[in-house]
């Protein structure tokens, strides 16, 4: 059987992947008191599908601009997602507004009305007349039973561009069911055999500008591949989604673009899909046999807690000190009082200090210390986001970074512990490499 076609009709042409687009229906979505989270799951299941996701769109419950949204969406994606609408009450359009869109009447549908009365039956309850409404499909409909009160259905429209319209109840887990049961069958016979991944390389010590700029250029007219950046406080994520015929074949398919991605991005990339900046450090610290120590004043442990996440961290993780305050630093670490004095407590000097003190003192390998303005205040006459972190080698030799971290509180903290455990990422690195 050719792929593509439902009910007779043509939806997609053989060359073409399948397109989708969802419409949401109610007024809350627009006044804001209602996040579309039918949309979002929908656009994970369909990426899932291989099916392209080319609109999102919200309209009030209003059948005019309802039927206008559904005419512009059929001319652009093969297959149209309605969620909502499909109550019982006068504001709950979604009916209407796809026989009107299609152009054919509603017809009521008997084995609808005994499904909707089954069920008022079985919890003892009078059917209200205006329930038989949610029997009513558009002609030439087929009918998804319900699993709560409202049933569903799938239309293919002919005219002006085919497409298949489905329509789903609003509330969720009723959209999922339906959705599970009914529509991704359809899809599977529209889109024929597809499977999508999505792999993720994780990028640290760059800006989501700088990368988009190297790997925009790199997969520019690249249609077997869509790219995605995430960018979050502690990384910045390289999404590459590849479709084909099978999962194992869209996993070999996309080996090469990430590779091709890495070595355009060069150092900062860390690594891929379940390998973070943690994995990687612990990964490489275990195969060389070596260990870490922490010594954290801004991060508050945040260091030690992301390292000790990682399945198998204690190989490697020594232990960390939180020494918020001097007199934590001078009594937990013995920092004098002299080299604050002279540096201040966030400096370059007090932060090798507490580098080479975590080392020594936990008799590590390595030594991670670290000492910041994470905000919102400044201290000393150092503007907030001013940082310092610092590595001490197995060697004894100690060296420390400082720079201006962007960013609110959280994100201040998270970066400083990101750069701290990335120094030590690439240190591992050019030992590894030789
Ligand atoms: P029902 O038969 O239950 O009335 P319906 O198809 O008419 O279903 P709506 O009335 O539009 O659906 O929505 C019912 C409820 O489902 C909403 O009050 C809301 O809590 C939830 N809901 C609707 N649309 C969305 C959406 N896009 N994202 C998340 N939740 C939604
Ligand atoms: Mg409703």
């Amino acid at each position: 059987m050719t792929p593509g076609i439902l009910d007779g009709i043509v939806i997609r042409q053989p060359q073409d992947r399948l397109s989708a687009a969802v419409l949401s229906v109610g007024s809350e979505l627009l006044l804001g008191d209602l996040t579309d989270t039918n949309a979002t799951w929908l656009s994970q299941r369909l990426r899932e599908l291989g099916v392209e996701v080319v609109h999102h769109l919200a309209v009030r419950d209003d059948l005019e601009q309802f039927v206008s949204a559904l005419r512009w969406l059929t001319e652009r994606a093969h297959l149209v997602i309605v969620g909502g609408g499909l109550g019982p009450t006068v504001d709950d359009l979604t009916r209407e507004a796809i026989a009107a869109a299609a152009e054919v009447p509603l017809e009521t549908r008997d084995d609808l009305v005994e499904l909707i009365a089954e069920r008022f039956h079985r919890t003892h309850r009078e059917m209200p007349a205006q329930n038989l409404k949610q029997a009513q499909i558009p002609e030439g409909a087929s009918a998804y039973p319900p699993v709560g009160t409202a049933p569903g259905f799938g239309l293919t429209v002919a005219a002006p561009t085919p497409t298949r319209v489905v329509a789903l109840p609003g509330v969720p887990w009723e959209l999922r069911e339906l959705f599970s049961r009914y529509v991704v069958d359809e899809i599977r016979e529209l889109a024929g055999p597809r499977a999508t991944v999505t792999r993720v390389i994780h990028v640290v010590g760059s800006g989501e500008s700088a990368v988009a700029s190297v790997v925009e250029p790199l997969l520019a007219g690249r249609d077997e591949v869509t790219l995605s950046f995430l960018a979050r406080s502690s990384e910045i994520e390289v999404r590459l989604t590849v479709s084909a015929d099978s999962p194992e074949a869209a996993r070999a398919a996309s080996q090469p673009l990430v590779d091709e991605v890495i070595s355009a991005v060069g150092v900062v990339a860390v690594g891929v899909d379940d390998d973070r900046l943690e994995d990687v450090v612990l990964q490489r610290l275990r195969q060389r046999g070596q260990t870490v120590a922490t010594a954290e004043s801004a991060t508050g442990g945040d260091i030690a807690g992301r390292l000790a996440r990682v399945p198998g961290a204690s190989a490697s993780l020594v232990g960390g000190l939180v020494v918020y305050t001097f007199p934590a630093k001078r009594e937990l670490l013995g920092v004098s009082a002299e080299l604050v004095e002279e540096h201040g407590e966030v400096s370059a000097e007090v932060t090798e200090a507490l580098a080479a003190a975590a080392q020594q003192r936990a008799g590590a390998d390595w030594g991670i210390g670290v000492t910041g303005v994470a905000g919102p205040a400044s201290v000393d006459d150092l503007p907030v986001g001013s940082c310092f972190w610092a590595l001490a080698h197995p060697d004894g030799h100690v060296e420390v970074h400082g720079r201006r971290i962007p960013g609110d509180r959280g994100q201040v903290i998270s970066r400083l512990g990101s750069a701290a455990i990335d120094l030590l990422r690439r240190r591992l690195v050019e030992a590894d490499d030789g």
